[in-house]
């Protein structure tokens, strides 16, 4: 995404909207390729990826290539006037490749080398993978970059989603390279290492390993550090390929990321790529499946800077891969649909095509499934083909957010290390609540990282921030000095950078900020906790999870403690449990546990200083993407006001006041 800050457009602007899916013909006959053809332009599908496992049928042997198949399901699939996503087929090499040099395989955390036989068998590091992947690119850029057909590359898939960290000796190699550029002498890697602890000072990079399998908790730093190492090395990865692709092509390059996923730092991957691409798949026996897919396509936004991205792939219905895979209802995958359109994406995509009859994903469900053509499944995606057309508007226009979570993935692999007071924090937990409520209130968010600026925002909320260096509290501190409203919780700014702790008491960096000096923490067993009220209120609210003796410095006290002898021998109880500080021109809020939706939900009320009042409910979710207000009923029926006159671009229909939503009803409003 170089190229959008500079004016430039970008690549999903101008072909309305993306339709299809993930498509395998080298799972299927000639015979089967027309018939597919065909019932895609009637579904009016406009683009499918192609090629994301096909290695081994495209190189059969080394430097032996059979490209015969792929231009004539190409040219079939243009006649009908449907365009290519090319995948570049580097997600998972072929057996030869590994018998060439079975080092190519991973290595878990315990020393074990990875057998062929799955997929994604590869080390990110193993030269031999490298070199092969490079010479399968080049070869299939150069061969079809003037494919009229073609639309965009496909680099991979799902980078990092078997294997996320190797443990092998190519890795340890490449991490000692690695160590040496970040800290550029062993003096400096003792000290953010803190070595001296458990005589485990280095003389030299040579003596330093991944952190495998350890008679007890490997240093907490290597770990930290092996997991950006890890992210770094999948990111190359990319960057190769990109590399590759961009010496014989202009057309865009993307790869699908899966949202909330901790092996790839995705917003340390900005600007590797022309534009971003999800793959969501929530879960659909969850409470709040909408919720879950909502906040990974505001992520996948935010991670865009907030231009239009691709919805590369979700289940028309079930996966395959979860204990019990739940079923999409009549309805629900055309919502979840018009939901990532409503969040900016500019497409939706299907895993897959055709449902597999063999291999491990014959029961992930598919746009045209085992029952063919006459299933519900595929009439529902025909309708979505339908639907989509009636969009195509909406691709230039795009979302904006007056509310950031902050969601560091720094901070997810420190809090979430060993050796802490408690391994009951869950980083995806606490953002999923904070989410929750905002969603609850109509707030549609955006995501930002550190390096983000916050100025743009009216609030921020920055959930269990344990690791918060110098830098990031500073842009924390000027953007409520300027006027800003910060949200932070417990166990936050404790560790810089390296995991050391921030020394003075806690919050750390932040103290001056929140107004609040933390002494010491209690962490609580499951099933315990204490009681609290807001000032001035008899209602009684539950905190647990963690309990902290926090002193306020500066800040007022907004809710504390009702136990007179507290929730522990520390007499924790009785302290504050929130805290406002004025700061500058804005207001900075501490709140000290963990507590349940209706808590949570005043106290972000008081960060936004608004009281909000939903038109419907919270089951109906409305998003404004530019002009277009998308109102999506996740829920059972209910009516829906609108403050005007509006027509709802998928029924044609001019809408006034009141309207009856059925469940899964999706209106996509424009003023008349
Ligand atoms: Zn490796």
């Amino acid at each position: 995404m170089a190229s959008f800050g500079d004016g430039t457009l970008n690549p999903l602007i101008g072909d309305g909207l993306y339709f299809g899916g993930d498509y395998n013909p080298e799972q299927w006959d000639r015979e089967t390729w027309v018939e597919d053809a065909d019932l895609m332009r009637k579904a009016r599908v406009n683009l499918v990826s192609v090629g994301i496992f096909s290695w081994s049928r495209i190189e059969t042997s080394e430097g032996k290539y059979d490209f015969e198949w792929l231009d004539e399901v190409l040219n079939l699939l243009l006649d009908r006037g449907v365009y290519v996503d090319l995948a570049t087929a580097t997600a998972s090499p072929p057996a030869w490749l590994i018998k060439s040099d079975p080092t190519v395989l991973p290595v878990d955390h315990d020393g074990r080398r990875l057998s062929f036989g799955a997929r994604q068998t590869y080390c990110p590091n193993s030269e031999s993978f490298r070199s092969a992947a490079s010479r399968l690119v080049e070869e299939l850029v150069i061969r079809y970059n003037d494919f009229p057909g073609l639309k965009m590359w496909h680099v991979s898939n799902e980078y990092g989603c078997h294997v996320s960290r190797c443990y092998c000796d190519n890795c340890a190699a490449k991490f000692r390279l690695w160590l040496q550029k970040r800290y550029g002498g062993i003096e400096a890697l003792n000290h953010a290492w803190g070595s001296a602890f458990w005589s485990q000072l280095y003389g030299g990079f040579d003596e330093i390993n991944p952190p495998r399998i350890a008679p007890t908790f490997a240093n907490p730093t290597q770990q930290l550090d092996y997991y950006r190492f890890a992210s770094d090395s999948l990111r190359e990865l990319y960057e190769m390929e990109a590399a590759i692709i961009r010496g014989h092509s202009d057309k865009p390059i993307t790869t699908n990321y899966m949202g909330f996923f901790k092996g790839v730092d995705q917003f340390a991957w900005r600007g590797v790529g022309d534009f971003v691409s999800l793959d969501s798949y929530p879960d659909p026996h969850a409470a709040q499946v909408h919720v879950d897919a909502a906040a990974g396509y505001d992520l996948t936004r935010s991670v865009a800077e907030g231009e239009p991205w691709l919805l590369m792939e979700q289940a028309p219905s079930a996966v395959n891969w979860r204990g019990i895979n739940g079923v999409k209802k009549p309805g629900q995958m055309r919502a979840l649909s018009l939901s990532a359109v409503a969040r900016g994406a500019n497409g939706v995509m299907f895993f897959q095509w055709r449902a597999a009859k063999a291999g491990a994903e014959k029961f992930h469900s598919a746009m045209l499934p085992h029952a063919g053509a006459e299933s519900r499944i595929y009439k529902e995606v025909q309708q979505l083909g339908d639907d989509l057309t009636k969009l195509s508007g909406v691709a230039s226009a795009k979302v904006s957010a007056s509310v950031a979570i902050v969601f560091d993935w720094n901070n997810w692999w420190a809090i979430e290390l060993d050796s802490h007071p408690t391994d009951h924090i869950f980083y995806l937990l606490s953002i999923r609540k904070f989410y929750g409520s905002l969603q609850r209130m109509g707030i549609t968010c955006d995501f930002v990282s550190p390096k983000d600026d916050l100025s743009k925002y009216k609030a921020v909320v920055a959930p269990n921030l344990y690791l918060c260096d110098r830098d990031f509290a500073k842009s924390l501190t000027s953007y409520v000095d300027g006027g800003g409203a910060l949200l932070g919780t417990y166990f936050t700014g404790i560790v810089d950078q390296n995991d050391h702790v921030v020394l003075g008491g806690y919050p750390g960096y932040l103290r001056d900020l929140f107004g609040v000096l933390v002494e010491e923490f209690a962490p609580l067993r499951p099933g315990d906790g204490f009681d609290f009220s807001l000032v001035n209120s008899p209602t009684i609210h539950r905190g647990t999870l963690w309990s902290e003796v926090v002193s306020p410095t500066t800040a007022s006290v907004l809710a504390k403690s009702n136990d007179e002898v507290g929730v522990d021998s520390l007499g924790v109880g009785q302290g504050g449990v929130l805290f406002e500080n004025s700061f500058g021109r804005g207001r900075a809020l501490y709140l000290a546990t963990e507590v349940e939706d209706d808590f949570l939900d005043i106290v972000v009320e008081r960060l936004l200083g608004d009281k909000f009042e939903r038109s419907a409910s919270e089951e109906v979710e409305v998003v404004e993407r530019g002009q277009y207000t998308f109102v999506i009923n996740h829920g059972v029926e209910v009516d829906f006001s609108l403050n005007h006159r509006q027509r709802d671009l998928l029924s044609g229909r001019v809408l006034e006041e009141a309207v009856s939503l059925k469940p899964y009803d999706v209106l996509v409003l424009e003023d008349v």
